[in-house]
C-alpha cells in the first residue's frame, strides 16, 4: 500500500514507555512512513519534539489539550512559541474544548483555546482541534477565527481530529477550510450513523489517524492502539467510500503533506 501518515498519535505516553522505538519500526514495516506525535502540555510537547529529533519517521506538535487547560498560564505561550520554532514541529495542538469528559470549566478551556489559536496565527502553523460535545461554543469561535485567518494567509487552517459529528457540523468545518481526520472508531458497531457522514466528506479533505494509545480497531479493543494498525482504518474507509484502499492511502497521504506542508522527500 502507498505509504501512510498517522496524523495523530501520543507516542510519549506511558503505554509506549518500554518499546517506543520498536513501535515506530513496526509501524514503518506496516506502511506508516510518518507519525505526527501530539503534545498535550509543555512536558509532553517537549517529549514529542525529542521523539521527532530521535526518529526520522516522527514529527511533533505542541500545545495544551483542553483537559490540561487549567494548568496553562498566559506566560506558557512564550515557551510554546519557542518549542514551535524547532524544525520538527509542524502544528499547534492538540487544542480545543471537551465538555464531555473534562473537569476543567468551559471558560478556562475557551481561554486556553483562544490563546493558542492566536499563537498559531502568529507562527503561521496549522492547528489540531479536539472537540467533544462542545460544538455550540467551538463552531462560532472557529467561524470568527477562520474568517480572519482566511483573509490574510494561504496556510491550511488545520484538522478536526477524531471527528464524530453529524453532517451539518462536518459541512461547517469544511466550509471554513478544515481537514477532517478519522480513526479506527469508524469501524465500531456504534459508528454506523457516522459512516454515512464520512461518505460525504470530499476526498481532498480527509485524513487518517490512530490517536494511539487510545481507540484501537474493533479487533484489538481492550488493547493498546498503535500506529501499525493505521492500515485497518484505511481499509475501513475504503469500504465506507467504495473505493480502493490504494486510493484512500494515496489521497490521505497527499492531504496530510499539503496540510503540514511537508516536502515530498520528508
Ligand atoms: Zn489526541
Amino acid at each position: 500500500m502507498f505509504p501512510l501518515i498517522d496524523t495523530h498519535a501520543h507516542l510519549d505516553m506511558a503505554p509506549f514507555a518500554k518499546d517506543r522505538s520498536e513501535v515506530i519500526a513496526i509501524a514503518r514495516d506496516s506502511g506508516v512512513s510518518i507519525i505526527i506525535t501530539v503534545g498535550i502540555d509543555l512536558e509532553s510537547s517537549r517529549a514529542a519534539i525529542k521523539l521527532a529529533e530521535d526518529h526520522h519517521e516522527v514529527l511533533a506538535t505542541v500545545g495544551f489539550h483542553p483537559h490540561e487547560a487549567n494548568r496553562m498560564r498566559e506566560t506558557d505561550l512564550t515557551s510554546l512559541a519557542e518549542l514551535a520554532h524547532k524544525p520538527r514541529v509542524v502544528a499547534i495542538g492538540e487544542i480545543g474544548l471537551d465538555y464531555y469528559r473534562s473537569k476543567v470549566p468551559p471558560a478556562t478551556q475557551l481561554q486556553a483555546l483562544q490563546w493558542q489559536l492566536a499563537l498559531a496565527d502568529r507562527l503561521d502553523l496549522p492547528v489540531i482541534i479536539h472537540c467533544r460535545q462542545a460544538e455550540k461554543d467551538m463552531l462560532p469561535l472557529l467561524h470568527d477565527w477562520s474568517d480572519a485567518h482566511n483573509g490574510r494567509s494561504e496556510r491550511p487552517l488545520g484538522i478536526i481530529h477524531c471527528f464524530s459529528g453529524n453532517i451539518e457540523v462536518a459541512r461547517q468545518y469544511l466550509a471554513m477550510g478544515f481537514f477532517i481526520s478519522v480513526g479506527a472508531y469508524i469501524g465500531y458497531p456504534s459508528s454506523k450513523p457516522l459512516r454515512s457522514v464520512i461518505r460525504e466528506i470530499p476526498q481532498n479533505r480527509l485524513l487518517v489517524e490512530t490517536d494511539c494509545p487510545f481507540l484501537p480497531p474493533q479487533k484489538h479493543r481492550g488493547q493498546r492502539n498503535e500506529p501499525a494498525y493505521l492500515p485497518l482504518t484505511v481499509t475501513a474507509l475504503a469500504d465506507i467510500r467504495e473505493v480502493s484502499s490504494e486510493i484512500i492511502a494515496q489521497e490521505t497521504t497527499r492531504n496530510a503533506r499539503n496540510l503540514f506542508r511537508l516536502p515530498d522527500s520528508a
